[in-house]
């Protein structure tokens, strides 16, 4: 068997960087460290899209040509997608953007970008994954459940390892903390401390916590214990690191008011020491977010405009494949597979350019298709890890087609 190469694994936004792969000509043979999911990205990904137009194959340079063709006409364009691509494509793209003077968002837009908002513009504080292994006593899984969507989480970072700080290990040494909607699999780890909360009820239960901190007696319009979110709040006040990993429950159930994050870390920090990452999912979504505020300012839902970059909910992909764009370029994102049929409906009125590895469902729609290398597995470069940690992706294999970032370039060269 050939020595194996040191990867960083684009399985999940945990960028676990000490996965052993093992590879014979220009073929993977093992797989060490990685979990399941990261094993699957592993032999699963491949490039194995075709480049059409109007569904008929044809060369990928008369695609390329094709889709710029279709961005040059267009007076209302939307470039969508990005997280499952590199930083150096994320940036070719936002370049093209203000090139075409078009709309761009990401995958961010519904998911984790309101809470990477919040950190960037520093409302609520955040540390890194290697402060939580050294030092974390207590770890919040807040509408998240990373034992099915980061699998290595619990293991690499948050409760399981020993840090410096925390000699004795979860044993004796950490709190794991589950408030959800149901008994995850996370949940059934965290025990006595799983606190089970309605659909829709985090921001009550958010309050009565803040009740709980200041000494008052919580008010719940819903059955609960109100003695348990004593303790909880008894628990929080003790701690010497605490940090809340937000996942999309939370997201979801608080959106409209989202502020209350901010004020409840802010109350937590009158009496402790808290900190608040984001469950990321796609391994660089958060990597857009980093790279479209370099070069604007703002993280996600931005039109580049005359009078240069404007940020905007109606400049959302929602809005804009509602009513905005008369022209969608979609790179790495499966959007028919992903949102709401009332949302993406349009798509079958406007042309549709996608650049994927893979044909999914909206490449069956697509009026063109650009296959590209995937991400991490054919193509190499750098990603932002979910708590902010600039890493380097390595290749595993030699690809056969460009990469996003070649593709996207590519069309700016024929736009310009
Ligand atoms: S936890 Fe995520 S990054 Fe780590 S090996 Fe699994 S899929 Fe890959």
């Amino acid at each position: 068997m050939t020595e194996p190469i040191t990867w960083t694994c684009t399985g999940c936004a945990l960028l676990c960087e000490d996965i052993q792969v093992f590879i014979k000509d220009n073929r993977v043979e093992k797989v060490e460290h990685a979990c399941l999911k990261g094993k699957a990205r592993v032999y699963r990904c491949k490039h194995t899209a075709i480049s059409t137009v109007d569904q008929d194959e044809v060369d990928v340079n008369t695609a390329i040509s094709q889709a710029a063709k279709i961005l040059e006409k267009a007076k209302n364009p939307l470039l969508y997608g990005w997280s499952n691509s590199t930083s150096e494509a994320q940036v070719a793209g936002i370049e093209l953007a203000q090139t075409l003077g078009a709309c761009i968002d990401s995958t961010s837009s519904f998911c984790q970008g309101i809470t990477i908002n919040e950190i960037m513009n520093g409302s609520v504080p955040s540390c890194t994954l290697e402060d939580v292994r050294e030092k974390a006593d207590v770890v919040i899984y807040w509408g998240a459940d990373p034992m099915s969507s980061h699998p290595r989480h619990l293991s690499k970072y948050s409760y399981f390892p020993r840090g410096e700080l925390r000699q004795r290990g979860y044993e004796e040494d950490r709190t794991a903390i589950c408030i959800d909607i149901t008994e995850s699999r996370t949940a059934k780890i965290c025990k006595g401390m799983f606190f089970s909360i309605p659909p829709g009820g985090d921001a009550e239960f958010m309050r009565a916590l803040m009740d709980g901190l200041a000494g008052r007696v919580p008010k719940l319009s819903y059955d609960f214990d109100v003695k348990r979110i004593l303790e909880l709040a008894a628990v929080l006040k003790k701690a010497e690191f605490g940090v809340i990993f937000v996942g999309l429950g939370l997201v979801y159930s608080i959106k409209e008011e989202f502020d209350l994050i901010s004020e409840f870390m802010s109350t937590l920090n009158k009496f402790s020491n808290f900190f608040l990452i984001p469950m990321a999912g796609h391994f660089n979504m958060r990597g857009f977010n980093h790279n479209l505020h370099e070069k604007t300012g703002f993280i996600h839902r931005v039109a580049f405009t005359k009078n240069g970059p404007v940020p905007g909910v109606e400049y959302s992909v929602v809005e804009q494949l509602k009513h905005g764009a008369d022209a969608v370029m979609v790179v790495g994102s499966d959007p028919l597979a992903s949102l709401p049929l009332s949302i993406t409906r349009r798509l079958k009125d406007i042309p549709l350019i996608l650049v994927d590895p893979c044909s999914n469902l909206t490449s069956r729609v697509a009026d063109v298709t650009i296959p590209c290398g995937a991400s991490g597995i054919e193509v190499g470069g750098t990603a932002v890890r979910l708590d902010g940690r600039k890493m380097d992706i390595s290749p595993l294999i030699r690809g056969n087609g460009l990469s996003d970032e070649m593709v996207v370039r590519r069309i700016m060269e024929e736009v310009s």
